[in-house]
Order: C-alpha cells, then sequence, then structure tokens
C-alpha cells in the first residue's frame, strides 16, 4: 500500500534470530501462553527471546483478556464495555507456564479493565507471588494500567514483589488527548509512577522500592523542547528508566503517524536520557516498552 512506501528505510527490518529463539518458541507451543511478542509479531522477538550477550531472555504476556474497557486512539486492541469475567487460574497457569518455559525476565502486562473495582490490581499481584514462589530467579516487570489513580491499587501491585514498576505517559503533556483514551492522562500517570516508587516492595515490607519505568512514543508531532520536558519531568518524580520509540500505525483506523524521527535524533534522545541520570534509557526507532528490557536490567542495575 502507500502507506507501506512511504515507511523510512530504517523502519524495513528483518526479523533477526537469537540463539535461544527456537528453543524458547518450540517450548511455548505447548504451553497456552499469549505473549504480546509474537501476537504483536513484534520486529525486537529475536533479540528479545535471543537474550543478547548476558543471555537474558526477555518476553511480554499479556494478562486479563483481549478486550480493553479503553479506547486509545494509537492501540488496535479491542474496545467493549463489559470484558468477560476475569479466569481465576490466570495467576497458577502462567506461573507455571512460566517455570516451564526458561524465559529470565517476564513483562506482565494488560489491557485497562476499569469495569473491575479495582482494574485488576489484585490479579496481576496474585500473578507476581504466584511467579516468584515458582521461579525465584525470574525477573518480573509488570507494565501496568493507571487504575483511574487509583494509588491503593499501586501499593497493592508494587508489595507483590515485582522487581520493576513500568507505566507508560506514552506522549508528551499536550498530545495525550489526541493519542490516549480520555479516562488517561498525564498528571495521573505521573502519580501512578510516583507513587509506586513510594511504596516499598516486597511483601514483607522490607525491600527496596521497585525500579520505575516509562515510555513515550515518538511520531505524533511532539516538538523537542516538549518531549526534553516529559523526560525532566520524568527524573523529577524519580522515574529510574525510559524508553523511546517510533509510533507505528497498527491498522488503519488508527491514528496516522504525523512524523517519522530519525535514528541520529533517537541517538539523541538517548544522550540526553543519560545526562539526566535515567538508570537506563533505550531508544531506537523499533524500540518498545519492553525492548530488550531483562538485558538492560543486568546490564545496567544489577552490575
Ligand atoms: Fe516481546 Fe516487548 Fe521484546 Fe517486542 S519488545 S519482543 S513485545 S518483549
Ligand atoms: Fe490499548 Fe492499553 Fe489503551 Fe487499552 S488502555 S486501548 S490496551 S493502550
Amino acid at each position: 500500500s502507500g502507506e507501506r512506501t512511504r515507511l523510512p528505510s530504517w523502519l524495513k527490518t528483518e526479523i533477526p534470530v537469537g540463539k535461544n529463539y527456537a528453543r524458547i518458541k518450540n517450548s511455548l507451543r505447548s504451553l497456552n501462553l499469549h505473549t504480546v511478542c509474537e501476537e504483536a509479531r513484534c520486529p525486537n522477538i529475536g533479540e528479545c527471546w535471543g537474550g543478547g550477550e548476558h543471555g537474558t531472555a526477555t518476553a511480554t504476556v499479556m494478562l486479563m483478556g483481549g478486550e480493553c474497557t479503553r479506547a486509545c486512539r494509537f492501540c488496535s486492541v479491542k474496545t467493549s464495555r463489559r470484558p468477560p469475567p476475569l479466569d481465576p487460574n490466570e495467576p497458577a497457569n502462567t506461573a507455571k507456564a512460566l517455570a516451564d518455559w526458561g524465559v529470565d525476565y517476564i513483562v506482565l502486562t494488560s489491557v485497562d479493565r476499569d469495569d473491575l473495582a479495582d482494574g485488576g490490581a489484585a490479579h496481576f499481584a496474585e500473578t507476581v507471588r504466584e511467579i516468584k514462589a515458582r521461579c525465584p530467579g525470574m525477573l518480573v516487570e509488570c507494565l501496568t494500567p493507571d487504575f483511574s489513580g487509583d494509588l491503593d491499587c499501586v501499593r497493592l501491585l508494587v508489595e507483590s514483589g515485582l522487581d520493576v514498576f513500568a507505566h507508560n505517559v506514552e506522549t508528551v503533556e499536550r498530545l495525550q488527548r489526541r493519542v490516549r483514551d480520555p479516562r488517561a492522562n498525564y498528571a495521573q500517570s505521573l502519580a501512578v509512577l510516583q507513587h509506586a516508587k513510594r511504596c516499598v516492595g516486597g511483601p514483607d515490607g522490607e525491600r527496596t522500592p521497585p525500579l520505575t519505568k516509562t515510555s513515550l512514543m515518538l511520531g505524533h508531532g511532539e516538538t523537542d523542547d516538549e518531549i526534553l520536558q516529559t523526560m525532566k519531568d520524568l527524573r523529577e518524580i524519580g522515574v529510574d528508566c525510559l524508553t523511546l520509540g517510533q509510533y507505528m500505525q497498527p491498522t488503519k483506523r488508527m491514528l496516522r503517524v504525523a512524523d517519522y524521527v530519525t535514528p541520529d535524533k533517537f541517538a539523541h534522545w538517548q544522550r540526553v536520557g543519560d545526562e539526566l541520570g535515567f538508570v537506563y534509557t533505550a531508544s531506537g526507532p523499533l524500540v518498545r516498552s519492553s525492548y530488550k528490557a531483562g538485558e538492560f536490567f543486568i546490564k545496567n542495575v544489577l552490575q
């Protein structure tokens, strides 16, 4: 189509295949797990599942079903006012499957469930506890909804013992209304991230606060000043990790790409992130929120 021919060359990629990739893919077949990596046909799957130089394989699993109560204009996940009820066995089944799978760093994410009183926070937290019980060495990141700003839900999740609390601000302040569902907003997302950093992690309440992480999509028409301001706002509230990637229109009905940001410009934001003091900044056209998250964690946090 016309869209495709206008794609800049740096976005036309072949999927690279790492050495763990085939093993993980084979073992996945027998497990009833829905990875975002496969379902979104993410171009980073070879690198994430392959594990890179530290051999730390990352994958992203979607919890709480495939229907979302919200309708962000950049996202092609199906919208439903009343998604099916939660599967009470999902936390234990997910943990069992992950124990067999052998991935090192798991990102748990979900649709938004505004139909549930706690937005699914307890279900999310139980999944973390099940995983930590069965696979104590596995690093767990939760990429969460905003829970409509309910900070008790944030605390519940942090106290589950997760390693990284992630919530995406998605775009700069001016473009929130254009890009995200109207129930989401910039101040609310910052409040969620700030609160997670203030909570003390771990079921025993003795662990250090979790690492916090957020993502920005570029290509919605934001200015350099707006990006810089957002990065400063995030550092101000103690956000540790930042990823920046190019927005790609998932289907024709979704928001059009306003601009393609060059790889040089992404490299610039990487340097800015480093100067501002993020634990790590991952910035590049194909970078996604969970891009090589395990690899970055091992390299920048544990070493
Ligand atoms: Fe999976 Fe995220 Fe990596 Fe894509 S970037 S392969 S969705 S873990
Ligand atoms: Fe998509 Fe998340 Fe927005 Fe739901 S809340 S429409 S899953 S981006």
